[in-house]
């Protein structure tokens, strides 16, 4: 199973470095919304850059490729519905990206809702999924629907239990907190919760975290939940008929959540 590494990247995003199956040296990267730590992680840890991989188009993910790809001329794979800097690939459901120089390869999920185009990247026991689903959480609607982002939490849902899930940011304290506001009662969400202080107050990352961990504790992942649904219309003050009611009005209450 795959172990990547994250690179920190502004305040709180992850640029996460993918190690070769032939020469676990020669890395892909994904999201790389700064060149300058991602040149500085090259350096220090004797990495080779092989292949950029872009989940969406947002700056913070992709702010870095242009500076990158002017000293490696690598492949830069990203959706196909959005403008990617220096993208040599575009892709989408379905899609198989295989980069054979590190022994790699993808399976492409489309998981539009943050962004319209936003793409995962799944292989090797891990998906890679930007700003889609969090640890605790997921992304806000700033292009998609409800209906959008709910459909492609719900593909992600189906992934193996034990896919290791690398976002695209470090939100899980924050978001288990709205977590644990939704249902007081998630057992797992408090374990977690715990784990999770421990982890950030030695300066270490909350990921990757596990698909089975996530549909145990991520709110947006059990809007089928009973807890979840009478939370939600609580909140909505009204019944709530379907499963894209209780995504919508929880992804509302966490917009406005402090
Ligand atoms: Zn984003």
């Amino acid at each position: 199973m795959m172990d990547a590494a994250p690179i920190r990247a502004f305040s709180d995003n992850y640029i996460w470095v993918i190690p070769g199956e032939r020469d676990p040296a020669r890395v892909a990267i994904v999201d790389p919304g700064d060149a300058t730590p991602v040149l500085a992680a090259l350096d220090t840890e004797g990495w080779s850059l092989g292949a950029i991989l872009v989940t969406h188009h947002h700056a913070d993910h992709c702010g870095g490729v242009r500076a990158l790809r002017s000293r490696f001329p690598v492949p830069v794979i990203g959706p196909a519905g959005e403008t990617i800097p220096e993208r040599t690939q575009g892709v989408a459901a379905g899609d198989r990206v295989e980069l054979e120089e590190l022994g790699l390869a993808f399976e492409v999920i489309d998981i539009p809702g943050h962004t319209r185009g936003h793409v995962a990247f799944y292989g090797h026991g891990a998906v890679f999924c930007g700003d889609t689903l969090f640890s605790a959480g997921c992304g806000r609607l700033f292009e998609g629907t409800a209906e959008q982002m709910n459909r492609s939490l719900g593909l992600l849902r189906r992934l193996p239990g034990e896919t290791r899930v690398y976002c695209g940011h470090e939100y899980t304290q924050s978001n288990l907190r709205f977590a644990l506001t939704v249902e007081p009662g998630n057992s797992a969400s408090r374990e977690y919760l715990e784990k999770v202080q421990n982890l950030r107050s030695s300066g270490r990352p909350t990921l990757p975290s596990t698909m089975a961990l996530e549909i145990a504790v991520n709110p947006f992942l059990r809007c089928r939940e009973p807890t979840v649904q009478k939370s939600a219309e609580q909140h909505a003050g009204r019944t709530l008929d379907t499963e894209v009611e209780v995504f919508a009005t929880i992804r509302r209450w966490k917009d406005g959540f402090n």
